[in-house]
Formats: structure tokens, C-alpha cells, sequence
């Protein structure tokens, strides 16, 4: 037997319960399925369990897609004082971690709580383990079905938010692309993002007791610089600053990296030459860093001498060597570990105002399916919360 709703959302994340709550709201009929078992499962794992549920400053320039312009609108419609608001109803503690991100004092599942209990208060159904079948436009061309294992669904709207790849075993699927595309959307390709990078065998051997050594860098590539924690691992290289330029880095790219950025390094060098010429550089270097890395980079960079056997051409190349450190990742951790994935359903047929496919009339996608990626930084959710409540308008 066929149920009717006025909408039915395919994915009950972070865009899909925003959008659901938002529409029934309107007074709308809404169903949200799922195939995993869980609403909300990558609200409850990030930040660490704190969920990094938005930042004080969002800009469209901390959005990756083809279409840069494509986030404005919805970003300025629902902003992160809006979500802000909603968290300080349900009187959740947060805190700035610094750069603006805000964090859950005490668990991510707060968030998770204040959208399940806005969509209850809003009698939204959400159906879990529900694997879907097909989703059809009907003759008439005025509903969906919506099939499942068990039920057919009838609905007049149907939101996809089926969110990105990554983490598979989180119910990650590629089921909103090949909607995107059943119905005629071309989908840009996908790559993992905000992940972590990889050495190649000899780069692994060189930094094998690196792994769990940190430091403040400015990583740089393509144009992009983000100044953040560098992570040695034991795959390669992590930490804010690296997930943050994987989302631009591509095969082959080489990173520079300034390794002591809130320092003048010429001066600084200079001014301890004439202070302490007798000292040794891998000494100097552990005043910035810890031991191991200051030897790693004194190998890396031949530099084991006092700083007065240093000559001017060798000073200048150790200061380069400091300052612009380059290296080429072997590749991507992938997307077991990335937060994010690049690229999606092209927005090109999707109206930035409502969210519609303008191919299919009352077929609307959201959140992270679509090729919109936010920097870390409470940057993809407020997408999600942004997108969700601009579609749950119109639906
Ligand atoms: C480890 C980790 C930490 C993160 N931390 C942060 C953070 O702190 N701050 C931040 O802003 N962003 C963070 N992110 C990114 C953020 O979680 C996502 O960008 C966001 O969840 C996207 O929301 P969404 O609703 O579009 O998709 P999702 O939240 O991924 O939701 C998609 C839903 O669709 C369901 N689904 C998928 N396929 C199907 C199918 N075939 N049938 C039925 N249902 C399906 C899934 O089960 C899921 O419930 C993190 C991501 C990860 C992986």
C-alpha cells in the first residue's frame, strides 16, 4: 500500500533533518529515510565528539565549488548566528576553540538531541534502516514513489541529502549521485577532503620516529595558505593545516611549508649568529621545536654545524630551507579517514535560492552531495544547516 507525504527526505545528517524540521514547520507532511541505524551519525563523530557545529565567521571564500558564487545566497539566509540562536534555546554550552570554530562543551549528541527533538515537536516520521530502492516521477509528473523494501511512498517533493563518500562504515553511499544523474544532473568528480596525507616508503622511513611531533606552520599550495598545527604520522602528515590544504592539493603538487612562521627567520638568525655563534643550529631549532624534529630537519637540510661555521650562501639556504620547506605528499589518506568530499552534484541546474533541480521539477539536493566543500572549521555544517533550511522553505 502506497503512504503519502508532501515531502520525503532521503537522509536524516545534518542537512536533511534542518530541512525536515523546516518544512513541517510550513505545516508540511514530512517522512526522512535512512538506511542507517542511526539519526545523525557524523553529528555525533565530529569534532571529536564535540561537534565543531559552526564558526563565528563564515564567508563564502571558506567554500570549495565550481560555482563559487552558489553558496552566497543560502549562507546569508540561514547564517551562523541563526544556528547559534537555536543552540542557546536549548542551552547548550559551547566554546570558541580559537579561529572562530565553535565547539559542544560536552558532547556532540546535544546537537544531534536538539534536532531530533525539533523534529519531534514538528512531527516529522523518520524511518531508519530503510534501505531505498528507486525513486520514480510519476506519470502525472506531480509525485514521486519513493520505494523501499517494505513500502511504497508517494510524495509531491523529495529532497536528497544523502551527504558525501566519506566514511563508508557511517552509511556514506553514492546513491544521491546516481539519482542526480538518473534524473539528468551531471555529477563533478569526487575526491576525499579534508584528509590527512601520505608519505611514499622512503619519506616513511625518514620520519618513522616522527609520528605524534607537532608544530604551527603556513602550508601553501596552489595559491592556498592556511596557518595551522602540522601532525608527523605514521602514514605522513595530518594535523588542521594539512586536512585544511588537501582540500586543494592534487597528485604531484608539491606543499611548501614555513616552518616557523611567527618568527622573522633571517633576523632571528642573524641575531643569534652574533649572540651565540657557538651555538649548534639543531640547538637552536629545538628553541622552536621539539628535539626530534629539530634533528630531522637539521639531516633534512645538511645543517649540522655551529651557527658561525655557517657562511652567507649556506645561512641563505638554511633560511629558504626554514621557510619554504618542500615536499611531495604521495597521496591522499582517503576516504576511510577524510571529513569531506570534494566535487558532487553540479549546482549548475540547481537553483541557489530554493535548492530545486530546475531538470526536475520538486526534486530538491542538499548538504554535502552537492559540490559545495566548506574549509574545517564548523564550515560544512553551517552548509548543511544553510542548505537544509533554504530547501525546507520551498519544498
Ligand atoms: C569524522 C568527521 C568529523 C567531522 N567533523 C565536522 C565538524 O566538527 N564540523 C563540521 O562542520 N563538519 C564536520 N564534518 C563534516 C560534516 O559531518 C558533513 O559535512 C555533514 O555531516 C554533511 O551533512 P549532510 O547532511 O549533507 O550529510 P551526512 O551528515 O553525511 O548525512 C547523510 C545521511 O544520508 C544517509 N544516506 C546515505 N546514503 C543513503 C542511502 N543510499 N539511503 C538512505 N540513506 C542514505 C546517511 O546514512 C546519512 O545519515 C565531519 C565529518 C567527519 C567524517
Amino acid at each position: 500500500m502506497n503512504e503519502n507525504y508532501a515531502v520525503i527526505v532521503i537522509g536524516a545528517g545534518a542537512a536533511g533533518l534542518m530541512c525536515a524540521i523546516t518544512a513541517a514547520k510550513r505545516g508540511k507532511k514530512v517522512l526522512i529515510l535512512d538506511h542507517a541505524n542511526k539519526v545523525g551519525k557524523k553529528i555525533l563523530m565530529s569534532g571529536g565528539g564535540r561537534c565543531n557545529f559552526t564558526n563565528y565567521s563564515i564567508e563564502p571564500e571558506n567554500y570549495l565549488s565550481d560555482n563559487p558564487h552558489f553558496c552566497k545566497s543560502a549562507l546569508s539566509r540561514y547564517n551562523q548566528w541563526n544556528f547559534i540562536e537555536l543552540v542557546e534555546k536549548y542551552q547548550i554550552e559551547y566554546y570558541d576553540k580559537g579561529l572562530g570554530q565553535l565547539f559542544c562543551k560536552k558532547s556532540s549528541k546535544d546537537i544531534r538531541d536538539l534536532l531530533l527533538n525539533e523534529c519531534r515537536e514538528s512531527k516529522v516520521d523518520i524511518l531508519l534502516k530503510t534501505p531505498i530502492s528507486q525513486i520514480n516521477k510519476n506519470d502525472d509528473n506531480l509525485a514521486f514513489t519513493v520505494k523501499t523494501e517494505n513500502q511504497d511512498y508517494l510524495c509531491h517533493s523529495v529532497v536528497i541529502a544523502t551527504g558525501g563518500l566519506s566514511i563508508p562504515t557511517m552509511g556514506a553511499s553514492d546513491f544521491g549521485y546516481q539519482i542526480a544523474e538518473q534524473f539528468g544532473h551531471k555529477v563533478l568528480p569526487t575526491t576525499p577532503a579534508l584528509s590527512p596525507l601520505t608519505f611514499d616508503k622512503r619519506w616513511l622511513n625518514k620520519t618513522n620516529n616522527l609520528p605524534g611531533n607537532s608544530l604551527d606552520v603556513i602550508v601553501t599550495c596552489n595559491s592556498q595558505s592556511f596557518k595551522e598545527a602540522m601532525l608527523f604520522t605514521h602514514k605522513g602528515l595530518s594535523g588542521p593545516a594539512i586536512l585544511q590544504i588537501s582540500s586543494y592539493w592534487r597528485q604531484g603538487d608539491p606543499l611548501s611549508i614555513n616552518l616557523l612562521p611567527n618568527l622573522d627567520v633571517p633576523e632571528w638568525i642573524k641575531e643569534n649568529r652574533n649572540t651565540r655563534p657557538d651555538i649548534q643550529t639543531k640547538t637552536l631549532l629545538a628553541s622552536e621545536m621539539s628535539q626530534s624534529l629539530a634533528s630531522f630537519f637539521c639531516d633534512e637540510f645538511q645543517c649540522h654545524s655551529k651557527l658561525k661555521q655557517l657562511d652567507e650562501p649556506s645561512l641563505d639556504k638554511l633560511v629558504n630551507s626554514l621557510t619554504n620547506w618542500t615536499i611531495y605528499p604521495a597521496g591522499l589518506e582517503g576516504y576511510r579517514v577524510a571529513e569531506v568530499t570534494l566535487g558532487g552534484v553540479e549546482t549548475k541546474n540547481i537553483s541557489s535560492k530554493t535548492f530545486e533541480s530546475s531538470l526536475c521539477d520538486n526534486l530538491f539536493f542538499i548538504g554535502e552531495v552537492l559540490d559545495v566543500t566548506g574549509h574545517l572549521g564548523g564550515y560544512n555544517f553551517q552548509w548543511a544547516w544553510a542548505s537544509g533550511y533554504a530547501a525546507g522553505n520551498y519544498v
